[in-house]
Order: C-alpha cells, then sequence, then structure tokens
C-alpha cells in the first residue's frame, strides 16, 4: 500500500478523506446552542497526516461525515463544531464550506494558500455518498476528484465502506493512505499474517450475535479465546448451566457449541468465567453477589466477571506475545460492575505483549476507568472496521488503495 511518503504532495491540493464522526451533546444553552464534541480522539487521530501535508505545502481539502444524516443537510449534523475543535489543534483557522463540491466549496478550494485546509460541509447530506447504485457514487465521486489533484485516505472508520469518498473517488486521481490507515492496517495486517504467539483474544461487549464473524475466524488462528461480558452467558447456558436473568441469545446456544468443538479439536485454549458479580437488578445501586459461574441464582443477573476470572484472565495475558481484547468484560458503565474490565485493561497495559484494542466500547472504557492508553501498542480507532479486520473480511477501502498504487 502506498504512503504518504510515495505521493508527491508539495504545492499540490489534496483531498483528505478523514473520520471525525464525534460524539456531539448539546451546548450549556440547550438543544438550540452549537453542539459541543465529548471526544476529540478522531480529530487528534488526523493530525499526523494534516501537519504532514500543511508542512510540505500542500493545500488541504477534508472531507469527513458526521452522524446519520441520510442525504438530508442540516444545521445539526453540521461539520462546524468539527472546524472550530481542528482549528484550535492546529492552531490555523479552519473554515467549513456550505457545501460539499458546490460554488462556496469550489471558491474557497481556489483561494486556500499552500499549508491551507478547508472542510468539506457532511458528505453524507448528499445521499450518492452511501447509495448503492455504482453511477450515482461515481457522479459524487467525480465532482470531488475535480477539486484536488490526489487523495489521501486516512478514515480508517469507513474503510470497510464502499462509498463514494472512499473507494470511488480513489480509483479517479493519485491515492496513498494517510498516517492513521497506515498504521491501522499494519497492526491488523500483522494480527492476520503473523501474529507473536502465544496468540490471545479477550473477547466480551453485549450480544455473541454482534461477534459470531470474529470468533468464527479467530478460533482457529489463536492460541486463547478469553470470553467475558454479556456473550459469556450463552456460552455458560451451552454448558448446560443455569444463567438466571443474565444476558442470553437461546438461538445462539447451538453456535456457540459449534465454537467450543472447534476450538477443542484444534487445541485453543477456550476459557470462560469461572465466577461472575450477580445483581439483582440492571442498576448501579442493585443488590450484588459473587457466585461461581455454574451456581448463578434464578432471578439473579450477570453484569461483571469475579475476581477469580480476573485472576486467570490476567494470568493468560501476563505470558502472552499478542493479546486482542473487543468487548467490555461487564457493565463498566456502572462502576459496581466495572472490575473486570479494568482488570483485564490493566493487565494488558502491563504486559510486554503486542497489546491491541479493537472496539469502540473497549476504547471508550479504557479512557473512562483512567487506564493509561499509552501502554498499549495500538488502539484502533476504528470499531466496524476492526472488526470487519478480524473477522478476515477484505477492507474495499484498503483493497482500492492496493489496486491504484
Ligand atoms: P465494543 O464496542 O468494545 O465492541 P460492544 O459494543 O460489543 O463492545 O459491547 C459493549 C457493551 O456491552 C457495553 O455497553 C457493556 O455495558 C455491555 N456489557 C458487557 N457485559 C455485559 C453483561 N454482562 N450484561 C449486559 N451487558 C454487558
Ligand atoms: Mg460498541
Amino acid at each position: 500500500m502506498k504512503s504518504l511518503d510515495d505521493l508527491e504532495v508539495a504545492g499540490r491540493t489534496v483531498l483528505v478523506r478523514a473520520d471525525f464522526n464525534v460524539p456531539l451533546a448539546d451546548g450549556p444553552d440547550g438543544p438550540d446552542d452549537t453542539k459541543v464534541i465529548t471526544d476529540d480522539g478522531r480529530i487528534r487521530a488526523a493530525l499526523p497526516t494534516l501537519t504532514y501535508l500543511r508542512d510540505k505545502g500542500a493545500r488541504i481539502v477534508v472531507v469527513a461525515h458526521l452522524g446519520r444524516p441520510k442525504g438530508v443537510a442540516s444545521d445539526a449534523l453540521s461539520l462546524q463544531p468539527v472546524a472550530d475543535r481542528l482549528s484550535e489543534l492546529l492552531d490555523d483557522d479552519v473554515e467549513v464550506a456550505d457545501d460539499i463540491t458546490g460554488p462556496h466549496a469550489q471558491a474557497m478550494v481556489a483561494a486556500l494558500e499552500p499549508g491551507g485546509v478547508v472542510l468539506l460541509e457532511n458528505i453524507r447530506f448528499d445521499a450518492r455518498e452511501t447509495s448503492k447504485v455504482v453511477d450515482e457514487r461515481v457522479a459524487l465521486a467525480t465532482e470531488l476528484a475535480a477539486l484536488a489533484d490526489a487523495y489521501v485516505s486516512d478514515g480508517f472508520g469507513v474503510v470497510h465502506r464502499e462509498q463514494a469518498s472512499v473507494t470511488d473517488v480513489a480509483r479517479l486521481l493519485p491515492c496513498a493512505a494517510g498516517r492513521l490507515v497506515h498504521k491501522e492496517a499494519s497492526v491488523f495486517g500483522k494480527l492476520l499474517s503473523d501474529p507473536d504467539r502465544p496468540y490471545v483474544v479477550v473477547l466480551g461487549g453485549s450480544k455473541v450475535s454482534d461477534k459470531l464473524g470474529v470468533i468464527g475466524n479467530l478460533i482457529t488462528r489463536v492460541d486463547r479465546l478469553l470470553i467475558g461480558g454479556g456473550m459469556a452467558y450463552t456460552f455458560l447456558a451451552a454448558q448446560g448451566y443455569e444463567v438466571g436473568t443474565s444476558l442470553l441469545e437461546a438461538d445462539q446456544i447451538d453456535a456457540v457449541r459449534g465454537f467450543i468443538d472447534q476450538a477443542r479439536a484444534k487445541g485453543v485454549e477456550l476459557l470462560l468465567p469461572v465466577d461472575v458479580v450477580v445483581a439483582d437488578a440492571f442498576a448501579a445501586d442493585a443488590r450484588t453477589q459473587v457466585v461461581e459461574a455454574d451456581a448463578i441464582p434464578v432471578g439473579w443477573m450477570g453484569l461483571d466477571i469475579g475476581p477469580r476470572t480476573r485472576d486467570l484472565f490476567a494470568s493468560r495475558i501476563a505470558d502472552a506475545g499478542t493479546v486482542v481484547w473487543n468487548g467490555p468484560m461487564g457493565v463498566f458503565e456502572m462502576e459496581p460492575f466495572a472490575g473486570g474490565t479494568l482488570a483485564v485493561a490493566q493487565a494488558m497495559a502491563a504486559s510486554a505483549a503486542m497489546t491491541v484494542i479493537g472496539g469502540g466500547d473497549s476504547a471508550a472504557a479504557v479512557r473512562i476507568l483512567d487506564v493509561d492508553d499509552t501502554a498499549f501498542t495500538h488502539i484502533s480507532t476504528g470499531g466496524g472496521a476492526s472488526l470487519e479486520f478480524l473477522e478476515g473480511k477484505n477492507l474495499p477501502g484498503l483493497t482500492v488503495l492496493e489496486e491504484n498504487a
């Protein structure tokens, strides 16, 4: 894959696809006030590419989306708050165009100085961006390409999508992967092709059905699979255990039994919780107790892995060569059920292994629980894209960069 260093950018106008899909909240004066960004991690993640291009004297046109406007423009999903934050981070005035490829955007691009940055308005205000009709996407991509001399793909959160500003435009201009996409692709590429062993994957989160593809692909590649979170109860039920009112996907029990058999046949160590924190309600002030995994009382729900499981998982992480973690071990949003997630995060942070976090909520948990995020090798910015990578799927936004290098 061509990297930024291989692309001629000096003095050229470069179109950069970034992922600025940040969480927003109402401003201090309520719903009509300017929105505030509650986590600017994705904007920060774009800075290495943007500062590189700026230092090279490129004219920079950034294209990004925010939320799901479904082809309809609205003030609520304008990229203005992103432009404001980007201006602060770059210490430069970044303006957002009123339109995407229309007269205002064209005039702003034409007026750019070397090193200047302009942000096009939310690309998903144009329904052609996500259209299933190739000609519609290509028409928008052609308008985007007319604004620039080269294209840089740096929105890792969208590389699993076949979209005008992700794949179609890359076929129309000289293109390269930006710093973020390059780093993400090389980390996940190593996980797929050549992980240091023992290769340990920790899976949790709410539902097994969200991650069947990931389990199916990984079960034959890893040395150890540690299962916690809500999905663990379907595994426990598959062993014949009572799971009370815990999250259970009864229709997945057969699939889970298949995974258990596959792990056994391949000699993969599949570890389930040996004890759990159960509660009498889904609430932070519920009554709680720690019970053995095969002794969950009727009417109680498992909301975290127990202390013996935390120690067990930590010991299997400690001597690993590679650890990938996707999905919290419990309902970490409530303090009484955050201990298991914290224990896994701390065990990973302390390990000498290559450590990768590949899930939106798992990454958020690390920040909320105040674990040093510099202690991890890599925290992915793309929840969906990282899952598809772990499923072994082809990511069209990366394939196109290989094909057009
Ligand atoms: P990620 O975004 O990291 O891939 P998921 O979206 O799959 O993770 O799952 C995150 C959610 O799983 C969290 O909101 C968490 O509260 C929930 N969760 C974890 N354990 C349990 C449990 N035992 N019961 C119910 N929900 C759980
Ligand atoms: Mg999630």
